[in-house]
């Protein structure tokens, strides 16, 4: 198969284009914006330098659509940009997997259930978004890019997998991105304090990157015509919970420091994953002290103490 991977050198993009060229022909489009390219070195994939806001033509057969900024710090420093690409860089995507026929493996985000009202959030949940947030350009753009998938499929027949994709972890995840893991491995490595925003009782489920990837793969290469699918781990876990786990982990007698809550941070959040479980078996293996085991050593491996 040709696949083309929008997005593949940023931090999920690249682990997923890593399996991928290992039994297909692997493309990757990235505008660099906060992918890097050194992180597709040795994999093996052709890398080509594109923004899809633009039109492209790119003969495939399947189309994985992860070109968005995706952290909190990333979007709100681009929110134009991040508007841009999921509704006017889908609509590209989508015209060329018409043209040539490939489907289409959406990446989504459990941010489109904003902070929830329903606990954990199954796929039918409409979701609780302020417009007017500083999240809105995103959770907004990636909600309206899953309607583009919707109506593609209702007027054109273009198939499309929508992927959840709940918060996730793992090797390459950028220092600098804001997240809690990588921001709370790289202040316990180098003994500062631990940021944790507001009480720290606000809770994530983490997936390790390797799972969430074979789930993405197993959605794609199902035979469902559309489907909306959350992916992620249903370990939940508060804020401060997972800041002194890393403490523990790295070994680090750095203090824990609280700031305020940023706005429209989520309360809580929690995929209900039994829709993905039914329908192509996937089930996410990796624990929660394994994973970032695995992330932290490859965080020291990099120069961080
Ligand atoms: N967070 C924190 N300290 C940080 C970065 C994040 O306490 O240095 C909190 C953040 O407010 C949120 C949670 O950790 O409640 C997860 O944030 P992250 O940016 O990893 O992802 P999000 O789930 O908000 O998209």
């Amino acid at each position: 198969m040709k696949i083309l991977v929008t997005g593949g050198s940023g931090f999920i993009g690249s682990h997923l284009c890593e399996s991928l060229a290992k039994k297909h022909e692997v493309v990757c489009f990235d505008s660099l914006i906060t992918g890097k390219k050194e992180n597709l070195d040795g994999i093996g994939v052709e890398f080509i330098k594109r923004d899809i806001r633009k039109p492209f033509d790119a003969k495939c057969d399947l189309i994985f659509n992860l070109a968005s900024p995706a952290s909190p710090a990333d979007y709100m420093g681009y929110p134009l940009e991040t508007i841009e690409v999921n509704s006017l860089g889908m609509m590209n995507v989508l015209s060329n997997a018409r043209k040539h026929g490939a489907r289409v493996l959406q990446a989504s985000t459990s941010e489109i259930y904003g902070d929830p009202l329903e606990h954990p959030q199954r796929e039918s949940y409409f979701g609780n978004v302020n417009t007017l947030g500083p999240r809105s350009c995103y959770d907004e753009s990636k909600r309206f890019a899953e309607t583009l998938c919707h109506v593609y499929h209702e007027k054109y027949g273009v198939e499309s997998i929508i992927v959840r994709i709940f918060n996730t972890y793992g090797e390459r995840m950028r220092v600098d991105d804001g997240r809690a893991v990588p921001s709370f491995i790289t202040q316990a490595l180098e003994g500062k304090p631990l940021t944790v925003f507001g009480s720290g009782n606000q809770t994530r489920s983490l997936c390790y990157v390797g799972d969430l990837v074979n789930g993405m793969e197993k959605l794609a290469f199902s035979d469902m015509g559309f489907g909306a699918f959350n992916l992620g781990n249903p370990q939940e876990i508060t804020i401060n919970e997972l800041a002194k786990t890393i403490l523990e982990l790295c070994k680090s007698k750095s203090k824990i420091v609280y700031s305020p809550l940023p706005q429209d941070d989520p309360r809580r959040r929690k995929p209900d994953i039994s829709k993905v479980r039914k329908a192509v078996s996937w089930e996410p293996e990796v624990d929660m002290i394994e994973g970032l085991k695995r992330t932290i050593k490859w965080f020291r491996a990099r120069g961080i103490v």
